[in-house]
């Protein structure tokens, strides 16, 4: 049994069962046995189905906007927008079921044509800051290709995914579709990613773990998607407008007590607006919200565990500028963090994954180019400018999957998500999502003999 613990207060939710190799087997085999009913399903009636579950995760939002809070920790503002979000992610896909087909193409003989065939069973295996939300990126598509699923969330917020899959039922998918797979990433986690009848891993975690994904997929070439760690910029030019991007640099890092792989962690201000800049963030900063994560007005919640607070703190240890408040009560709190720093400081060269960041100077706009790619990762990132040019030159030479403008976003439904670099490859969200759960067949008839 795993113990589920509420961050915020420290105290026992729920209790979980860690499954073994021999569970996670079988739990693999029911999907197998599932897939080809759910295969055959016709193109409506999946999308039937999928706009139906997206109807009942809409239904009852509250309550899995409050399960996750409980279970994260994470603002209840916050957890009502990824409800949300997971809703539109299925009626999205439901949306996608028939307008992902293939085409035909003009050869010598007969006719030649590409079908998107599902993969069989997939594994999904996901971390533990955006559970619910990151659990339907990988849904929505998967099933929608005509693939099943064995869904692994993380040991430390199994909940929503749980409560996720009796809505499932609810709605109709047939049993064997969803399956959820509870235990510990080195047990059940590696099974699904050696399993020789599991066609695919679609992965959310760190880099290092995502690292042995892709080693353990060797061995029986399976497919892989890695959405990994990040270390991403927030680049502002002094032509900006300052006022704004210090009203937005806090949320873009302290968001999710900075448990977000796309934190905007390196804030590289440009020289000649760097003491102003830096005045502005620190009155911003300090006007962030934490505290009670079920309460309306919070803006931050406490990290997930004491463990992971040990690990935040390691990193601060430099020119902290700023440091927040944090609640008298019980609870993993760690307070909002700014830290002058060089882009060769460990905490600007490792993700911290915690509301800590670490604010650089640059000279001019090559220098703002060459210490954002200076990093072994390339998830998000953001540019401040008024200059339409410098935006268009910027958005261009940043290193990253995913990259905004005056806006510190990185999420949409509808819009490709990914990194580069060691964040990872493959895309989550949008129509391209719909390629990495289906395989491309190339089918000739001849039409005027061999
Ligand atoms: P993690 O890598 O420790 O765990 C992720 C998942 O992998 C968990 O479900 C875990 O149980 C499982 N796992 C652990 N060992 C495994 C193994 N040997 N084989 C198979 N599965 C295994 O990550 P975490 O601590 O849960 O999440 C934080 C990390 O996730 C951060 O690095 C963050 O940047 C990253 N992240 C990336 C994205 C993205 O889209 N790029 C989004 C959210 C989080």
């Amino acid at each position: 049994m795993t113990v589920v613990v509420n961050p915020a207060t420290e105290e026992t939710i729920a209790e979980v069962p860690g499954a073994t190799v021999e569970e996670a087997d079988r739990v693999i085999e029911v999907a197998k046995r599932a897939y080809p009913a759910w295969r055959a399903v016709n193109p409506g009636d999946r999308a039937r189905l999928l706009r139906k579950l997206g109807g009942l995760v809409e239904e009852h939002g509250e309550e899995l906007a409050r399960l996750e809070t409980r279970n994260v920790g994470k603002p209840i503002s916050d957890s009502r927008g990824e409800v949300q979000m997971v809703a539109d992610v299925f009626y999205f896909y439901a949306g996608a079921v028939d307008k992902h087909y293939g085409e035909t193409i003009p050869v010598a003989g007969g006719v030649n044509m590409t079908f998107r065939e599902p993969l069989g069973v997939v594994g999904l295996i996901v971390p533990w800051n955006f559970p619910i939300a990151i659990a339907s990126w990988k849904l929505g598509p998967a099933l929608a290709c005509g693939n099943t699923v064995v869904l692994k969330p993380a040991e430390l917020t199994p909940l929503t995914a749980l409560r996720l899959s009796d809505l499932a039922l609810e709605a109709g998918l047939p049993e064997g579709v969803l399956n959820i797979l509870t235990g510990s990433g080195s047990v059940v986690g590696k099974r699904l990613v050696e399993h020789p009848d599991v066609a695919k891993i679609g992965f959310t975690g760190s880099t290092e773990v995502g690292r042995g994904v892709m080693q353990g997929a060797a061995e029986t070439i399976k497919r892989v998607t890695l959405e990994l760690g990040g270390k991403s910029a927030n680049v502002v030019f002094a032509d900006a407008d300052l006022e704004a991007a210090a009203a937005s640099a806090p949320y873009a890092v302290f968001g999710n007590a900075g448990q977000d792989c796309c934190a905007r962690s390196r804030i590289l201000v440009e020289r000649s607006a760097y003491d102003r800049f830096l005045e502005l963030l620190i009155e911003r900063a300090a006007g962030v919200q934490l505290g009670d994560p079920e309460d309306d007005a919070t803006e931050m919640g406490p990290l997930i565990s004491a463990d992971h607070r040990e690990k935040v703190s390691s990193y601060v240890d430099g020119n902290v500028v700023f440091r927040g408040n944090t609640p008298d009560s019980k609870g993993f709190w760690f307070p909002c963090t700014i830290v002058e720093a060089t882009n060769d400081d460990r905490i600007a060269r490792e993700e911290v994954f915690g509301p800590v960041a670490a604010v650089i100077p640059f000279e001019d706009e090559a220098e703002a180019v060459r210490l954002a790619n200076d990093t072994p990762y390339g998830l998000s990132g953001s540019v401040w400018t008024r200059d339409v040019a410098r935006a268009l030159r910027m958005a261009r030479a940043v290193e990253t999957g995913v990259l905004s403008v005056n806006s510190n976003t990185s999420v949409r439904v509808s819009t490709p998500f990914g990194g580069f670099k060691q964040s990872g490859f493959g895309r989550e969200l949008g129509m391209h999502a719909m390629e990495g759960y289906s395989e491309l067949k190339n089918v000739y008839i001849a039409t005027e003999g061999d």
